[in-house]
């Protein structure tokens, strides 16, 4: 008998592979290497080639268009990636990850530690599932290990058989798992032109058929104030209290346009963190939009508010640093409609809806398709992703399987 999805998948969260933000190195941690060499020699036993796990964590391995060379010749199948990330967000807790399985009927799930997973809309739409669930210490990881197992499973598939509705023939494919997508470093060292695929697909979402063509454009400003410190005793007319210029900035922000009031396509502006003292204080603040002109108008905003704090506290000095992140998936796949369409149609021969939906945030898709290599996303039957409720649906992780299967049909006009 193959290993299933959820075999894997068990396996796989046990294994911890938090990134941490801050640190130079890639991978940041050295669970990562772990969970990758792991995988590697996963995909050399199961047949794949070309097996390789470089210095920064990447495995890459391929599928091979296993027709003769003259059929090969005569027809040639674009090359499609399978892509999915080795860490798990540095949010919560990635460690002794302890796996629950429930048959779901319906309600809220009371966790052993006391915390519950409301039913939600993807929870209800998951009566009748097999669940995994965590202990409610710890996150669960299926943000990406359900994406994993969900690839490694159809390469398993593909590559062995066994299973009914296998595609045969199918072009290349090429895999990669990539380390420290959570902390937004996934592509950074994602070699597209070795890699040598013509599109990909990462596997990184959530519930069936939620796809994704459109990610958040993405800036950061660093803004720092610089005070005037002295003994308080003696400050009068003199000092310059940069943590209170920094928090008046801080209480002006547009409340209408915090992430914690937003939601769809509307953009915001997020104080992530604040420090400081008397003589120097510092925010970190990301700003997010699906078009230019919004991302104009969140600049304008916090440019006009500095404008304004800068006035009304005469002595301090401000410097703000913009710098851009990563820019929305969908300019780069607006040349490439098969890309979507065939997405769109595997996802509906695995029984469920293709609904496109924005996604709030950024994915190493958003990255690499400005890279060159254009990648949307797709769902892999999890949910609560980065909490200690996270959950997956193992029926619904099969439902990504067989859609990567479907599209290697496609892929090969089957
Ligand atoms: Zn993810």
């Amino acid at each position: 008998m193959p290993e299933t999805a959820l075999d894997r998948f068990l396996r796989y969260v046990r294994i911890e592979t938090t990134s941490k933000d801050g640190v130079e190195r890639v991978p940041s941690t050295p669970g990562q290497l772990e969970f990758g060499a792991l995988l590697a020699n996963e995909l050399r036993a199961m047949g794949a080639e070309d097996v390789f796990q470089d210095e920064h964590g990447y495995v890459t391995a391929t599928i091979p268009d296993r027709r003769p060379a003259a059929e090969r010749a005569a027809r040639p199948i674009p090359v499609m990636g399978w892509i999915a990330h080795l860490d798990t967000a540095p949010d919560t807790s990635g460690k002794n990850v302890n796996p629950k399985l429930i048959d779901y009927k319906g309600g809220p799930i009371r966790l052993e530690s006391g915390a519950e997973i409301p039913e939600s809309e993807g929870l209800h739409s998951c009566i009748g599932d097999l669940l995994v669930v965590t202990d409610g210490t710890t996150l669960l990881g299926a943000d990406d290990k359900s994406g994993v197992a969900a690839i490694m499973t159809a390469a398993d598939r593909l590559l062995n058989g066994g299973v009914e509705g296998v595609p045969y023939p199918h072009g290349k494919i090429r895999i990669a798992f990539t380390p420290d997508e959570e902390v937004g470093r996934g592509a950074d060292f994602f070699d597209v032109k070795k890699f040598g695929a013509d599109f990909a697909y990462t596997v990184d979402g959530e519930l069936p058929g939620e796809i994704n063509k459109e990610t958040f454009s993405a800036e950061q400003l660093r803004l720092a104030v610089t005070g005037v410190d002295i003994h308080p005793g003696t400050a009068k007319g003199v000092m310059v209290n940069a943590s209170r210029a920094l928090a008046g900035f801080a209480a002006e922000l547009p409340a209408d346009r915090a992430p914690e009031s937003t939601e769809g396509r509307q953009p915001y502006i997020h104080l992530c963190s604040m420090t400081g003292d008397v003589a120097s204080a510092e925010a970190h603040i990301i700003l997010r939009a699906f078009t230019d002109a919004e991302m104009d108008e969140n600049r304008q905003i916090l440019d006009e508010l500095i404008e304004r704090r800068k006035e009304a506290t005469p002595g301090s000095v401000w410097s703000a640093e913009y710098k851009k992140q990563y820019p929305n998936m969908a300019e780069g796949l607006k040349g490439h409609p098969e890309i979507l369409t065939r997405l769109e149609e595997a996802v509906r021969r695995a029984g469920a809806e293709p609904v496109w939906k924005p996604i709030r945030g950024g994915t190493d898709g958003s990255r690499l398709t400005e890279m060159g290599l254009p990648t949307p996303n797709l769902f892999t039957g999890g949910n609560n992703f980065h909490a200690v409720t996270e959950w997956l649906s193992v029926n619904k992780m099969e439902i990504a399987v067989q859609t990567l299967l479907n599209l290697a049909s496609l892929v090969a006009d089957l």
